[in-house]
């Protein structure tokens, strides 16, 4: 098979490349090969019946492994300020510390900036595997800063994955290219497959010299989403679709965007809640578009996992993010902060790391197999949802006070399941607890029936048990899962013995507005 190199010479691909691309694309989409509708991209099962081969393109991914993201960490570069369409829910910011949603930014850049950021955090974090654009605008409405920027990257640090997330539109004109640069995970933003529905999304779309408006604009921008994922998935490059659910416009309709898009091979599908609010000057912040509760999302993916894995750990990042999913260490690695930084980019010490990183994963999978093990003779029909407060590497290993989100998980007989995250307001302020945050963490974890946190104060201790939420820090420094089980095979027993009683837990509140902390 002959390929086309950056200088337009015609070079011999190896036949290992072409056995992958293949398997790559034969793969169309999770939950497809073992029939089950439970393949292990992005689930925290490990490769499961994935292709070897995927799995190596996607176990250090933390977006394409729910797994991995508890140990690796991503970065976004601002190289794309502009974009060709309109989304209601879309307002591109700059300066806005507080908010982390797509779209922000605190500073754009060069691709020359870009790079040399890149290569910055990579030798501070060496857990940083991926380097993603994902704006502000759309990286295909700016190509030249796009691939310049992944050029000089895979020249400077060629040990890190490339990443694009693309609105679509422009996606057919440019997958050529997105194979000559190695770009080899591409995200692409598909809300509608119906243009009534699209119309209510889309005001306008702006596509060769031309602005479109209404169905025929949402129209238009649908077919080259489809197309541009039909020739992504020809290409053996792994596609995930992200989708934003908007109740009462979008909600019901997903369903069908999630077959459209698994029977065109793409390999995840994550749906994730609008968020919206007056502050942040959308169309739809300011029409009072609400967003999804917790519990109507996860029946959302629940229902479309039977079709496809559903990918449930996106943190809906910022343009600018840095740092492990959750956490955002922008601040450190400002331009003029980079500019000043003697930088020492040094593979073997990455390598070195990540190494110790994949024992402690290990550890902690046969940590949770051994706690499987022991709730495998119970029957219940019991199932319970837990949040937990974590810095990251798969432990119960942060403060009430100082989590900044906690990770859900299900728990049945069946076992552990991560199912979502909740954003809350900083309830720590430094030596006292601030009494308005309590309320709003409260609300977003109100369907857990416990959290399991490093430590606690006497107050929030008392305020979760008010609200019937059982604190629980006995697990300190453990890992999640088998706690969580621990904790379940124990919590199943005093329901049994009637110390106290099982009743089902209500909704919680998805954050939406601007952070307080
Ligand atoms: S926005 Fe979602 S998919 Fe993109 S880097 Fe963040 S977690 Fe990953």
């Amino acid at each position: 098979m002959q390929e086309t190199n950056e200088q337009g010479t015609a070079v011999e691909q190896s036949k290992p490349l072409d056995d992958l691309m293949q398997k790559v694309a034969e793969h169309k989409g999770c939950g497809t090969s073992g029939g089950s509708g439970k393949a292990s991209c992005g689930s925290s099962a490990g490769q499961g019946d994935l292709p070897t081969e995927i799995w190596e393109k996607v176990k250090n991914h933390p977006c394409y492994s729910e797994e991995a993201h508890h140990h690796y960490a991503r970065m976004h570069v601002a190289v794309a300020p502009a974009c060709n369409i309109q989304c209601n829910y879309c307002n591109r910011k700059y300066d806005c510390a507080n908010e982390s949603r797509p779209g922000v930014v605190s500073e754009k850049l060069t691709p020359e900036q870009a790079a040399k950021k890149v290569v910055a955090v990579a030798s501070t974090i060496p857990q940083m595997t991926v380097l993603g654009i994902a704006g502000p605008g759309d990286p295909l409405a700016n190509p030249e800063k796009t691939f310049r920027t992944f050029e000089l990257i895979s020249e400077m640090a060629p040990d890190i994955k490339l990443c694009l997330s693309t609105n679509g539109l422009a996606l057919p004109e440019h997958v050529e290219t997105i194979k000559k640069f190695n770009v080899d995970h591409v995200t692409i933003t598909i809300n509608m497959v119906d243009p009534e529905v699209g119309a209510k999304i889309y005001p306008w779309i702006f596509h060769e010299h031309k602005r479109y408006k209404g169905v025929e604009a949402a129209k238009l921008l649908s077919d080259h989403q489809l197309r541009g994922l039909e020739m992504l998935t020809e290409a053996g490059i792994l596609c995930k679709v992200n989708s934003v659910m908007i109740p009462g416009i979008n909600d019901e309709h997903l369903v069908e965007v999630n077959k459209a898009v698994k029977s065109r091979g793409a390999f995840l599908h994550n749906i994730m809640p609008l968020i919206s609010a007056p502050e942040h000057g959308t169309v739809f912040g300011l029409n009072g578009q609400r967003g999804p509760t917790a519990q109507e999302l996860k029946a959302l993916q629940d229902k479309c996992e039977g079709e496809m894995n559903m990918m449930r750990h996106c943190r809906q990042c910022r343009a600018d993010a840095v740092g492990l999913l959750g956490e955002d260490r922008s601040a450190e690695f400002t331009t003029d902060k980079i500019m000043e930084m003697d930088v020492q980019y040094d593979p073997e010490v990455r390598r070195e790391y990540q190494e110790t990183v994949e024992r402690e994963r290990e550890a902690k999978v046969v940590a949770k197999q051994a706690e499987l093990e022991e709730i495998a003779g119970e029957q219940s029909d019991i199932r319970v949802l837990v949040a937990v407060a974590t810095k990251g590497s798969g432990r119960i290993n942060e403060h009430f006070g100082h989590a900044k989100e906690f990770q859900i998980y299900e728990l049945s007989t069946a076992g552990s399941k991560f199912v979502g995250h909740r954003r809350v307001d900083l309830y720590c302020q430094g030596g006292y607890g601030d009494e308005d945050a309590l309320p709003t963490v409260i609300r977003a974890i109100s369907d857990c029936h416990a959290v399991f946190v490093a430590k606690i104060g006497g107050c929030p201790r008392d305020e979760l048990k008010g609200a019937g939420i059982e604190p629980v820090d006995g697990y300190a420094h453990e890992f999640i899962e088998q706690s969580a089980l621990a904790w379940f095979k124990d919590y199943l027993g005093r329901v049994q013995s009637g110390e106290i009683e099982h009743i089902d837990r209500g909704d919680a509140a998805i954050r939406q507005g601007a952070y307080v902390a």
